[in-house]
């Protein structure tokens, strides 16, 4: 990983790696994402997001370094707010890596500087939610600096927050050499790898709500792809704008030019662009709702699309058949509801079946990869949605900007 030139990625490697620190004896101040939902109970639902920064804690703890780790939840509002607290976060991390983790109610102050001044090598502190304080989302430079004495290096490893430019994430990196963690640098691999230097045919299938949302992806990926699948609700500007009856579907009437110009330009690049061809049609996205199965020319008034139908899994399906690449991002219909699950649920087995690198980031679609069953078999799931996107809009982020160049 010496020559640069020789990466597809440009960008992560002229940055310090927690591997090119000399972190024995050293306290480290990881900043980790482990935003994971709760249910009403405050009962961590899906773990994946703890889970995911093992590799560098566990690297941390085999180097014989202290280890502070500090992460968000939620949208506390700059308040203490127990609906937001990380202890529970806390107790999964301690029976995940079977050591101990000491919580910490605060994320700064005397009380902290004095828990972390009594660390032996090895020891684990959580700290609790840095969005307890204001200062975090605003950047505070002070905030960054009280955060920056707890430790001699600053790791981020939060790769789901490493697109916004917070005091944890950009701000403390300004007091502290500051490293990529392990999970930072293999998403930025994946995702910025696929996007510089994709093995051919590269197919993107882009879903969820809007086109506004993606527009930037596609404009990025535009001079990248081989084939472009467009499911999911933004698929029905796109048909809107082709002259079709889309009936009630989500359309956004600002897009409809843009999504011309879109589809347009791509074919003209030589680049096959599917939309759906059949529908499963509801009146409402209730879960009791009556469907029907139409083409996609025929969805009567007060009908919306909520899923795409057989043949058009049986088109994309095809469509990735000799892919060599595969990059999905977006749901190909309303797959919270069962019955408009089923289009979504087979996309993501066509796409672990497939003789491919696979690639999953983004918004809803691992949560739909890990319902359809296959999520072992995707090669990988990106962690952070809004850093993703961001990622493959072509866009800087922030948090790995921040780091110590080499
Ligand atoms: P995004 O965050 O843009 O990837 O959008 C994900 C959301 O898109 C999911 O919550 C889906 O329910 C929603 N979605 C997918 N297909 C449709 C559709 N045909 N109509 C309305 N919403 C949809």
């Amino acid at each position: 990983m010496e020559d640069n030139e020789s990466l597809p990625i440009k960008g992560v490697w002229n940055k310090l790696s927690i591997k090119d620190l000399s972190i024995k004896g050293k306290k480290l101040f990881i900043r980790v994402d482990f935003n994971v939902p709760l249910d009403e109970n405050l009962n961590i639902t899906d773990d994946r997001r703890i889970r995911s920064a093992l590799p560098t804690i566990n690297y941390a703890i085999d180097e014989g370094s202290k280890i502070i780790l500090a992460s968000h939840l939620g949208r506390p509002k700059g308040k203490a707010d127990k609906r937001y607290s990380l202890a529970s976060v806390a107790r999964r991390l301690q029976r995940l890596i079977k050591k101990e983790v000491t919580f910490l109610p605060d994320c700064i102050g005397p009380e902290t500087e004095a828990a972390v001044g009594k660390m032996a090598d090895g020891d684990i502190i959580l700290l609790e939610n840095l969005r307890f304080h204001a200062e975090e989302e605003a950047n505070d430079a002070a905030f960054g600096k009280a955060l920056s004495k707890l430790a001699d290096y600053y790791i981020n490893d939060a790769f789901g927050a490493a697109h916004r430019s917070h005091a944890s994430i950009t701000g403390i990196a300004k007091f502290l050499p500051a490293a990529a963690g392990f999970l930072l640098q293999k998403e930025i691999e994946y995702l910025q790898g696929v996007i510089n230097n994709p093995v051919r045919p590269f197919v993107a299938i882009l879903g969820g709500a809007k086109v506004s949302g993606k527009i930037d992806v596609i404009k990025n990926l535009e001079n990248k792809v081989d084939k472009v699948i467009v499911g999911g609700g933004m698929a029905y500007t796109f048909l809107k704008a082709e002259g079709y009856n889309v009936g009630d579907s989500l359309v956004e009437k600002d897009m409809l030019e843009l999504a011309t110009t879109i589809r347009e330009g791509v074919v003209a690049k030589g680049i096959k662009f599917y939309l759906p061809v059949d529908c499963v049609i509801a009146q409402s996205i209730e879960p009791a709702a009556e469907t029907k199965l139409v083409t996609a020319q025929e969805i009567p008034n007060g009908w919306k699309a909520v899923d795409i139908g057989p043949a058009s899994v049986k088109l994309f399906s095809i469509a990735l058949e000799n892919a060599k690449t595969i990059l999905w991002n977006g749901p190909m219909g309303v797959f919270e509801v069962d019955a408009f699950s089923r289009g979504t649920y087979a996309i993501a087995h066509s796409v672990a079946d497939a003789y491919a690198l696979t690639i999953v980031g983004g918004g809803d679609t691992d949560l739909a990869v890990s319902r359809a069953g296959v999520s072992e078999s995707i090669s990988f799931i990106s962690t952070g949605g809004g850093a993703a996107l961001e990622l493959l809009e072509g866009k800087a982020l922030p948090g790995l900007m921040a780091l110590t160049d080499k």
